[in-house]
This record gives structure tokens, sequence and C-alpha cells, in this order.
């Protein structure tokens, strides 16, 4: 992965970095902690029995337009609160 390093000119230097990367075939930019830590284990629909990914008919409403938004504008998007979650058992 090729990546370009910048900080942001409004924080101290090395507080927080960005890096630009290619993911699913387009540059874009994100927070290094956060490309490292995986952005699943901090997303909630991953805990949740209600996300299905196989079949997408059976997909949460919510994460299928969370999922549409994501493809339409190249984001990664992880839920941090949700009305709706019900953890899996
Ligand atoms: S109910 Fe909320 S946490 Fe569960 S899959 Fe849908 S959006 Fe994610």
């Amino acid at each position: 992965m090729a990546a370009v390093l910048k900080s942001h000119p409004d924080l101290p230097p090395k507080m927080t970095v960005f890096i630009k990367y290619k993911h699913h075939e387009n540059d874009v930019w994100t927070r290094w902690d956060l490309l490292v830590k995986s952005y699943r284990k901090n997303c909630l629909c991953f805990d949740c029995e209600l996300l299905n990914m196989e079949e997408r008919k059976k997909n949460c409403p919510i994460a299928n337009q969370v999922f549409d938004l994501c493809v339409k504008e190249h984001l990664v998007l992880p839920v941090w609160e949700c009305p709706k979650f019900k953890e899996k058992v």
C-alpha cells in the first residue's frame, strides 16, 4: 500500500496522521490509527443479529442504506450508535 503522509494543519505534528491509499480502486483519505484498527472492530453492525451480508433483501434496511452511501461516495462508515441494535446471541 503506497501512502502519502500528511499531518492535519490544525493539530500538533504527529498527533494525528492522515494517509491516502487505494480502496476498491479509489484513492481515499483516512486516519492511520483507524485504518490499522479496522473499522469492523468498531462497528455495531458486525455484532448485530440484524446484519445479513449474504442476503441483502433480508439485511437490516439501515445497514443497506449505509452500504449504498458507502458504495456511491467511496466511504467507510462504521455504525457507533443505533436504536435498533440487537446483540448476537
Ligand atoms: S440494526 Fe443498527 S446495528 Fe444492527 S445491523 Fe442495522 S444499522 Fe447495524
